[in-house]
């Protein structure tokens, strides 16, 4: 089957239900896909499996579902896909664009603030062992949809990032490309906090050949002044008994005012209008400020 068109996606990690912040994400990522006559997927990224919190995947399905954010395609989840993974990393161990490193992480902080390649010319065995990535070192320019092209800091995209943890969790750069490849992602929509992840990333595509996708960066939803909404630091999970407010106050969040007439009315309605209406540049000048935050 050729795969063509429009692709987005919405990754979340199951690690807890979703939060205003997710939802941000989320809508801005159904809504461009939607504009664009597309396909939108959802992927649930439950490789990381001590932070995978059990019935957290189905709650984010029962959450999308009840904000009307409907997705196409079967769910794409990533605790499924471990036999690709293995097949592509053993393709980069036979180019030798990977090699194992035994390093602690006391070690490597011990050193400098960014992993210095001790381990590529030891020739480990791999027992005990992570597999980092060879990387070239090559400048590279992350162009994203809102803040144009930018260029990340060299000594952290240059950085021999780690594929596969000591312990055999698959590294996120990996396996975040990998899987949009493999879903033939073609605009990737996600937090600004993954602005420096997304240009590691863009390493990764170069070394396989392909062409990344394009990357939107939604500013993050702050719950106080400097504070990120997370999982992590126990934000809110989303009300599903609240939706149409949710969706609305996402709206406002990037930029869109939705009409005294469409207050309170179902969320199917909501997001039409919002296809009809939103457009990129409404995230507006003051999320660039946001954005750039995030090198620091
Ligand atoms: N699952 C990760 C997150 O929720 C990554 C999403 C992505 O690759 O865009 O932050």
């Amino acid at each position: 089957e050729v795969i063509s068109g429009y692709r987005g996606r919405f990754a979340p990690s199951p690690s807890g239900n979703l939060h205003f912040g997710s939802l941000v994400t989320a809508l801005a990522s159904y809504l461009l896909a939607r504009q664009a006559d597309g396909q939108w997927l959802l992927r649930i990224d439950d490789i990381d499996t001590p932070r995978v919190q059990s019935g957290a995947a189905d709650a984010i399905l029962t959450t999308l579902e009840a904000h009307s954010l409907l997705w196409d395609e079967a769910v794409y989840y990533q605790s499924l896909q471990s036999d690709r993974y293995e097949h592509h990393l053993r393709l980069l161990q036979q180019r030798q664009q990977c090699y194992f490193c035994d390093c602690t992480r006391q070690a490597i902080k011990a050193r400098a603030p960014q992993y210095d390649g001790f381990c590529r010319s030891r020739h480990l065995s791999g027992q005990d062992c992570a597999v980092r990535l060879r990387n070239p070192g090559q400048s590279l320019v992350l162009k994203d949809t809102l803040l144009g092209d930018i260029r990340p800091p060299e000594a952290i995209v240059n950085e021999d990032f780690v594929l596969r943890r000591r312990d055999g969790i698959w590294g996120y750069h990996l396996v975040a490309v990998l899987d949009d490849l493999n879903q033939g992602i073609t605009q990737v929509v996600r937090g600004a906090d993954l602005l420096l992840p997304s240009a590691c990333q863009l390493v990764l595509y170069e070394l396989l050949g392909e062409n990344p996708p394009s990357f939107l960066h939604v500013p993050l939803a702050v719950s106080a002044p400097g504070k990120k909404l997370s999982k992590q630091n126990h934000s809110p999970q989303l009300k599903n008994s609240q939706a149409s407010d949710n969706l609305m106050q996402a709206l406002e969040y990037l930029g869109l005012k939705v009409p005294l007439q469409l207050h309170g009315a179902a969320c199917s309605e909501l997001l039409k209008w919002a296809v009809a209406h939103w457009h990129v540049g409404n995230l507006g000048k003051a999320s660039e400020k946001k954005v750039a935050a995030h090198w620091c």
